[in-house]
């Protein structure tokens, strides 16, 4: 049962097709990520189903409520966490939650959210002293007040070095196990193939790809590199490995195959039967980032 619906969305700014007619649907407690470059119109999308812009063109439901007529419904279920939230700063942590909280008829408890969002020790902090991690889990907090159904997060780690960003996927993964529904957007794709059960790539408005990660990985065709070294050459038949190309064959092996674990199992065999061992092995997948690079021909970030 999909709890987002959107069909044929387009946003236009003056002449710019910021969003181009796009269609898509989110399941319940899925984590759906949209996933591009800087002004793929990410933000646009979301900033459409949160009501806070109106899109040009066609239409979309939020667990069945119109985001052109039910606005005012559709804000009690859902949670927004925004790009750039500034906390009044002679407020302490727990006292501006509260005040969201104070906003909605049915909210959760303030003391159990901030121990969910591991800010119990600071409490009583103002949100100028939290670091960036720190403030950016009040930020998703003050997304949570109301229990949403639906969860929009706008690059939830930007700007964040990499401990901050993993107490940030460390939050989002205790919310996707209350089951809520998430839809984020990121521009990095590590993020979006660590949380994501299901990515839309976007750029230029439009969405080029839909898929799971692997799945996005698997249909893009993109080989898998297979390394390493032997103590002594063996004869490897590719045609038996697998099917793909053996680059190099000396004391270094380089095969590249859309197959990796079916060719490692054999070439693990070929090596036993000819009592060799195999050293130093190295396995490179495609990521997400070699999908985008082969849909649209331009890295993710410059
Ligand atoms: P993203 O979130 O993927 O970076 P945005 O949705 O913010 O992309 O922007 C998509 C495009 O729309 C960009 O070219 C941006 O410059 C343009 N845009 C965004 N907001 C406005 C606006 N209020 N007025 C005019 N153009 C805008």
């Amino acid at each position: 049962m999909p709890i987002i619906k959107v069909k044929n969305l387009t946003k236009k700014y003056n002449g710019l097709k910021a969003v181009d007619n796009i269609s898509f649907e989110v399941k319940q407690g899925e984590t759906f990520g949209i996933l591009g470059p800087n002004g793929a119109g990410k933000t646009t999308t979301l900033e459409i189903l949160e009501g806070l812009r109106k899109p040009t063109k066609g239409v979309a439901f939020i667990d069945k409520l119109s985001i052109k007529k039910d606005r005012e419904h559709i804000k009690e279920i859902i949670g927004v966490q925004l790009q750039a939230t500034a906390f009044l700063e002679f407020l302490t942590v727990k006292e501006i939650l509260q005040l969201f909280a104070d906003l909605y008829s049915n909210p959760i408890d303030v003391d159990s959210l901030i121990k969910d969002v591991m800010l119990t020790p600071k409490k009583k902090s103002y949100a100028t002293q939290l670091s960036g991690g720190q403030q950016q889990r009040l930020s998703i907090a003050s997304a949570l007040v109301n229990n949403p159904k639906v969860i929009f997060l706008d690059e939830p780690t930007t700007g964040l070095d990499p401990q901050a960003r993993r107490s940030v996927w460390q939050l989002i993964s205790r919310i996707q196990k209350k089951g809520q529904t998430l839809v984020l957007t990121t521009h990095y794709m590590e993020e979006a193939e660590k949380l994501c059960d299901r990515i839309a790539i976007m750029d230029r408005g439009k969405i080029i790809a839909l898929d799971t990660p692997r799945g996005l990985i698997k249909s893009s065709g993109i080989a898998s590199r297979i390394e390493f070294r032997v103590t002594k050459k063996i004869d490897i038949d590719i045609e038996k490995i697998c099917r793909g190309k053996l680059l190099k064959n000396d004391h270094r092996v380089v095969i590249e195959t859309k197959e990796a674990e079916k060719s490692l199992h054999r070439l693990v065999e070929c090596a036993e039967e000819n009592n060799v061992d195999i050293l130093d092995l190295k396995v490179s997948q495609p990521t997400l980032e070699d999908v985008f690079l082969e849909l649209t021909g331009k890295k993710l970030r410059e």
